[in-house]
């Protein structure tokens, strides 16, 4: 081969190369097992080096380009780390944003909100290209702030006209001054509302119809009024607070004042009920006399009450799903058929709003008897044909011998509603009404809305709790139409309560019969 090779070189006019090409291969031989090459002449061995080692030779230009190539691969990792922490973090400066809102709904200007207008800005990205680690540190101010001074955000309901706002305001005000050492705020979700509770509800109708009464779910809810309240199962010896009694149901997030004055009494306990829901205390309780002595600074200074990052309080929304459509079996008992198709037309005006339409699958007379019960009634109606639900629209008073006089009912395991005809209006109110439980609607307690429980104070207007319900139960909500599984027939029975055809007219009604098991709430004014 070196003959060859030494052939080769002569032909292209190079002379006895035979030493300079055995330096070579043994060189060559050196460097395989080595890995490096000990030599004066490096000609030879920069000519023949192996083609992996030629990457590091480059001419100046290939050398600027992977330089400026390294340095914009750096630059876009760069911004692509700040765009990413900043999306992951963006949550946090919302979450103050509300804050602002919250605490300046109470005072605008609260000195608080500059803090946290200083501490939003300071954690502002100067540019995306910043570096990374530094844009990282700057946030932290964010979050290091939110852990250490929790915030709450109150929905306030006031139960009739008997408060001034003004005077509810200067008591929160009054309590975040007193919290403000404890680096702690108080402010309010959404501005005060009104509610009316009504002289008798169940305890679910108070509870549910405050809680949901605000478009979004405050961090805690505190209802006021003025009117004694009383459970119908409470022992009546346990009172010896006169005014300002607390019922705390702290699952729901919710207390419940009556007897309401609003004053440094007040201002007191509803401080040390925040302080124990700050701490953590989810107990329900009517309060007791050794509650009333509690001082909120105690349970502060005693317990560390660590930052908490609510997020409900926005942000929440409901998906928009396809319109429903539902059949409807409706019985008429000595109700004319064009009564009932106006009344179906005017709950059908009400329900448009929400994406719900009824529509009449069977309309047939049906004469009930003096005394009937749901499942004997609805398997009567359903001889006639499936459908979704099942409307008894009656001409008749009736009353439940637990409830008295009932203008309507409503089971929505079974989906069935009974309502007594009206004027068109009350018509109309009644059946929307019940066919909102059919949805799945609790009672709400704000007056002039569909699912407030009494006539007096009833209307046509969705309330917020309501329509975010309806849009969440719209498509799914599903009925048991079919009573002739033992198990659901039996559980309607046990639901359905007697009705009794009614010979006194009038009266005061409630809106439908409720179980025997339900624990009722009476207020009355002091
Ligand atoms: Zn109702």
């Amino acid at each position: 081969m070196l003959g060859r090779v030494n052939d080769q070189l002569r032909e292209i006019g190079v002379q006895d190369q035979s030493a300079n090409i055995r330096l070579w291969f043994e060189l060559m031989s050196h460097w395989a097992r080595r890995r490096e090459v000990q030599t004066g002449d490096n000609d030879i061995l920069t000519l023949e080096r192996p083609r992996r080692r030629t990457v590091a030779r480059r001419t100046p230009k290939q050398r600027l380009r992977l330089t400026a190539g390294i340095l914009i691969g750096l630059y876009l990792a760069n911004v692509a780390a700040n765009v990413l922490y900043k999306v992951a973090t963006q949550w946090q400066i919302d979450l103050l944003d509300v804050r602002i809102e919250s605490l300046a709904r109470l005072d605008p200007d609260d000195p608080e909100i500059a803090r946290i207008r200083q501490v939003i800005d300071a954690a502002g990205y100067a540019s995306l290209t910043e570096a990374a680690p530094q844009a990282i540190a700057r946030r932290s101010t964010v979050k290091t702030y939110l852990k250490r001074h929790p915030h709450l955000s109150l929905g306030i309901a006031v139960d009739g006209d008997g408060y001034r706002s003004d005077r509810v305001i200067g008591m929160l005000r009054n309590i975040n001054w007193r919290l403000r050492p404890h680096r702690l705020s108080v402010g309010l979700a959404e501005p005060a509302i009104s509610i009316r509770i009504p002289a008798e509800a169940t305890r679910e109708d108070i509870l549910r119809g405050i809680t949901t009464a605000f478009r979004h779910r405050p961090d805690h809810v505190i209802a006021m009024t003025a009117k004694t309240c009383r459970y119908t199962a409470a022992n009546p010896g346990l009172g010896e607070q006169t005014g300002n009694r607390l019922y705390s149901f702290g699952r729901m997030g919710l207390t419940v004042v009556d007897g309401a004055v609003i004053g440094e009494e007040l201002t007191r306990h509803l401080q040390t009920e925040i302080a124990s829901f700050l701490r953590q205390d989810n107990s329900e309780r009517r309060w007791q006399a050794a509650d009333y002595a509690v001082r909120a600074e105690d349970i502060l200074t005693d317990h560390r009450i660590i930052g908490r990052l609510w997020r409900d309080t926005f942000g929440e929304t409901v998906a928009q799903d396809d319109r429903r459509s539902v059949q409807v079996s409706v019985g008429l008992d000595g109700v004319s058929e064009a009564e009932a198709r106006a009344a179906i037309d005017s709950v059908n005006a009400v329900f448009r709003s929400e994406g719900i339409r009824f529509v009449i699958q069977h309309l047939a007379p049906h004469r009930l008897t003096d005394q009937w019960k749901w499942p004997v009634e609805m398997e009567k109606m359903l001889r006639r044909g499936e459908s979704d639900i099942f409307v008894l629209l009656t001409a008749s008073d009736w009353a439940s011998p637990d409830r008295g006089p009932v203008r309507g009912l409503a089971n929505a395991t079974v989906g069935a509603v009974m309502i007594q005809m009206g004027t068109p209006g009350e018509t109309a109110q009644r059946l929307a009404h019940e066919l909102g439980h059919l949805f799945g609607l609790p009672h709400t307690l704000l007056s002039g809305h569909v699912m407030y429980p009494y006539e007096n104070a009833i209307g046509l207007a969705w309330s917020p709790g309501s329509q975010k319900l309806l849009a969440k139960n719209r498509t799914n909500m599903r009925w048991f139409s079919s009573i002739t599984s033992p198990v659901r027939f039996d559980m309607a029975v046990r639901m359905a309560p007697v009705m009794r055809r009614s010979a006194a007219a009038g009266g005061a009604a409630t809106s439908e019969a409720f179980a025997r098991g339900d624990v009722w709430i009476r207020c009355s004014a002091q």
